[in-house]
């Protein structure tokens, strides 16, 4: 039995993504820079995946260049902007909940003299406009909001906040790895000026990003060397690597609606399951305006590292909070910012879905959930105390 529920952390590589990149490794696998023939089957191949990417958000072939995944992306939106734009000032906006690869960056940049704005989100882990609009000055060069949450799959009020950082003449970038090819994105209709995503997260191969850069942003090249990518991000093209991406887009983009509803289904059929059945538990983030594909609870009483430890042992694969944050023993700072205290947030579970995930697993998984839960709190002091008090 094996049942993968981490579908946020990475997904399978369909095998029809395989076979598209496969000529690339063997056949053509001439550098794309060349001017010989030969290298024609590369280069073309690599501006075919550029415009399949670039459909994907409504955006200009000529607007994507790829990166190494969406940790590169992210470290270069931010940096390069605030090198690009330091002459207009130093401040920037974040939000409390981003992804590690946003954070650090931020923590990084404020070592260098930069000042970050972290903004709160309320309990379902919406970034509050009102906030965001009084967070502007006149030295705020960037606003960067993820577009869906990797934890709890709560999607931000993109287009509102593309329109307010329009409204300010403040550039906006969102971190859409979790959200491109699962959810429709219009960067024009959502005056998104920078956007990152990432193959491994649909369905495509790791180590093969994107980043869209709208024309007229003054952005710096990140990686130094070679003219590839009009300059901006230097090396040798991962042919097989954009391939794969495009692939995977031009499946997930054929799929998207029905995925969409599939999804949904199932994801709020495991909500009401569980929350039914299993006493002391709690749906974290946005119970509609989220991921198709996320689920995320609290257990009171329990430690997630042992659930999952306990979920492994009968063939299921899920994640407490990211894959980023397990290994600490700290709490998910996502779920600390939507106003959990420390002791609830160490029990908390993610199930992310995936187009071929059943309903049967679905069950498993629940069954097996609910002896876990128990035979846990039977082992917990805490448990035991709060039941006396209740009887008492
Ligand atoms: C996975 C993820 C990243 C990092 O992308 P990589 O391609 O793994 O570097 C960044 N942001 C979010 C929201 C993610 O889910």
């Amino acid at each position: 039995m094996k049942i993968y529920l981490d579908n946020a952390a990475t997904t399978q590589v369909y095998p029809e993504v395989v076979e598209a990149m496969t000529p690339y490794y063997t056949e053509y696998y001439g550098n794309p820079s060349s001017i010989y023939s030969f290298a024609g089957e590369a280069n073309k191949a690599v501006s075919h995946a550029r415009e399949v990417l670039a459909n994907m958000i409504h955006a200009k072939a000529e607007e994507i260049y790829f990166t190494g995944g969406g940790s590169e992306s992210d470290n270069w939106a931010l940096k390069a902007t605030a090198e690009a734009y330091a002459d207009k000032g130093k401040h920037i906006i974040t939000s409390k909940i981003e992804h590690h690869a946003i954070l650090h960056t931020c923590e990084y940049l404020e070592k260098k003299g930069y000042e970050v704005t972290y903004l709160d989100v309320d309990e379902y882990g919406t970034v509050k406009l009102d906030e965001l609009e009084k967070a502007i000055r006149p030295d705020t060069i960037l606003i960067s909001i993820m577009t869906a949450n990797n934890e709890i799959g709560t999607i931000q009020p993109v287009a509102e906040i593309g329109k307010i950082a329009g409204k300010h003449g403040v550039l906006f970038h969102t971190d859409a790895v979790q959200a491109f090819g699962h959810i429709e994105i219009d960067v024009d209709k959502m005056n998104i000026d920078m956007l990152s995503a990432s193959a491994h997260k649909i369905n495509g191969p790791k180590g093969s990003g994107l980043m869209y850069i709208r024309k007229g942003v003054r952005i710096r090249s990140f990686i130094h060397g070679g003219a590839q990518e009009r300059a901006r991000r230097a090396g040798t093209h991962n042919v097989p690597g954009i391939v794969g991406f495009g692939k995977a887009a031009e499946l997930a983009k054929a799929t998207l609606k029905e995925r969409i509803a599939y999804e949904t289904v199932l994801r709020d059929y495991l909500i009401n399951r569980v929350l039914e059945e299993i006493p002391f538990s709690r749906l974290n983030g946005e119970r509609v305006n989220r991921l198709p594909n996320n689920v995320n609870f609290c257990f009171q009483y329990i430690e997630g590292e042992s659930m999952l430890i306990l979920l492994d042992q009968r063939g299921i694969y899920a994640s407490s909070g990211s894959a980023c944050t397990s290994g600490s023993l700290e709490p998910s700072h996502v779920l600390l910012a939507i106003g959990l205290p420390h002791e609830i947030a160490h029990g908390s579970l993610r199930l992310t879905l995936s187009e071929k995930t059943t309903k049967e697993e679905l069950d498993y998984t629940v069954d097996e959930l609910k002896k876990i839960v128990e035979r846990l709190r039977s082992m917990s002091p805490l448990y035991e105390d709060s039941l006396k008090e209740k009887r008492s």
